[in-house]
């Protein structure tokens, strides 16, 4: 479909993706492996592309929400394993088994449906779960020693990971987190000391590597740093700087450009700028591509032949735009939401303060409602 019939899209540029992992290793110990987090369609990016681009970076496992996700990473061939974070029920396990996807366990029940489902003489690959203080899912810390020694002995289940979950967003939970990081690393010292050593080890993500807290696991999982994301509410607990938003532009067309007789009162719906001029522009992009309602009080731009154009409007399908300082403009030219060159370009921050909403959720409402091109190593420019 030609971008004329509706023009609407999103860059992503795996570029950028690879070069936020460099960094992430470039932060973390030799020899620690990695584990993407691809859950709710790689945080909006578009699970498979990303999976297709980290492939041959020899990742430990990606890590999917969904059971149709994770299917479609199955069917792409992919080398790395593929987890799934928990989500189900212990009469869906063989279902994952039998996919070849890596279930998690969170409880016996579950472990001995994952057994179940195992080939005659094979054992089912799964990762445990430890609740190590988040109180959200898991074995609880205190239960994961003895929970993993009755694992051990239970034919037709193969232990490859162990991990938990410590996220933070400000100097207040970073130190909780550190607490608990050493509860978790106690916890895996007291399996060696059993002769328990499960593959991989993981408690470390965006929040601890980026803040550099102490992690004894052998893996990190990572999901807001290689999107580019910031993990902090707090932005002075680390600098993030270094990773670059894999979105990189959000574009559309002027379809028309209308003048306004001097002094003619145009109601706009949902007007949120003052109309100064008599020239205004609409490109066919609004809510129901996951633009978000400006925040009263915020000035949203857009960007038009590099120049700066207030928007005037997002509407359910629309988005108008006063283009008083871009008198040139014409039908067809570009809007840019996101995206840009030098002086005039718009961050991902600023696209995002238009409705005070923060970066992972507004990436994550414009998924798979535009035209998703991908550019860098993937290569070139594939739409899906
Ligand atoms: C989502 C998730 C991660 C990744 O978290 P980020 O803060 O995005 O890096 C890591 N581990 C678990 C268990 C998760 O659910």
């Amino acid at each position: 479909m030609s971008d004329a019939v509706h023009p609407g899209w999103a860059v992503y540029d795996l570029d950028r993706l690879l070069a936020n992992l460099a960094a992430i290793r470039g932060r973390c110990a030799p020899g620690q492996s990695f584990i993407a987090a691809l859950k709710g369609n790689a945080y909006g990016h578009g699970a498979v592309p990303v999976a297709r681009a980290l492939d041959g970076e020899g990742l430990a496992a990606f890590m999917t929400g969904s059971f149709d996700e994770a299917c479609s990473l199955r069917t792409e061939g992919l080398r790395t394993p593929v987890v799934m974070f928990a989500g189900a029920l212990p009469e869906g396990m063989a279902d994952l088994v039998r996919t070849g996807l890596v279930p998690t366990i969170v409880d016996r029940a579950g472990a001995e449906a994952a057994a179940r489902a195992a080939a005659p003489g094979e054992a089912a690959p799964v990762y445990v779960k430890v609740n190590a203080g988040l109180g959200r899912l898991g074995v609880p810390l205190e239960e994961a020693e003895a929970f993993l020694l009755d694992l051990a002995a239970m034919p037709g289940l193969e232990v490859q990971g162990l991990y938990t979950h410590l996220p933070f967003g400000d100097a207040h939970g970073r130190d909780w987190a550190a607490g608990r990081f050493a509860a978790f690393d106690a916890l895996l010292a007291r399996l060696e000391e059993r002769g328990l050593a499960p593959p991989v080890t993981q408690a470390g993500a965006s929040a601890s590597v980026a803040a550099g807290l102490p992690d004894r696991s052998n893996a990190v999982c990572v999901g807001h740093l290689l999107y580019g994301l910031s993990p902090f509410t707090d932005a002075s607990v680390a600098d993030v700087s270094a990773y670059r938003p894999v979105l990189a532009e959000v574009g559309s067309r002027l379809v028309q450009v209308s003048d306004h007789p001097q002094g003619s009162d145009i109601a706009v719906a949902g007007s949120y700028g003052i109309r100064r001029g008599r020239r205004t522009g609409v490109a066919p992009v609004g809510a129901a591509q996951g633009l978000a309602r400006p925040a009263p009080g915020s000035r949203p731009e857009a960007l038009i032949r590099g120049r700066r154009a207030p928007v005037l409007a997002v509407s359910l399908e629309h988005l108008t735009l006063d283009l008083s300082d871009v008198e040139e403009a014409a039908a067809g030219d570009a809007v840019l939401l996101l995206g840009g060159e030098g002086d005039a370009a718009i961050g991902l921050a600023e696209f995002a303060a238009w409705s005070g909403r923060r970066a992972l959720d507004t990436v994550l409402a414009l998924s798979g409602r535009l035209a998703a091109h991908y550019r860098g190593r993937a290569g070139g420019a594939t739409r899906i």
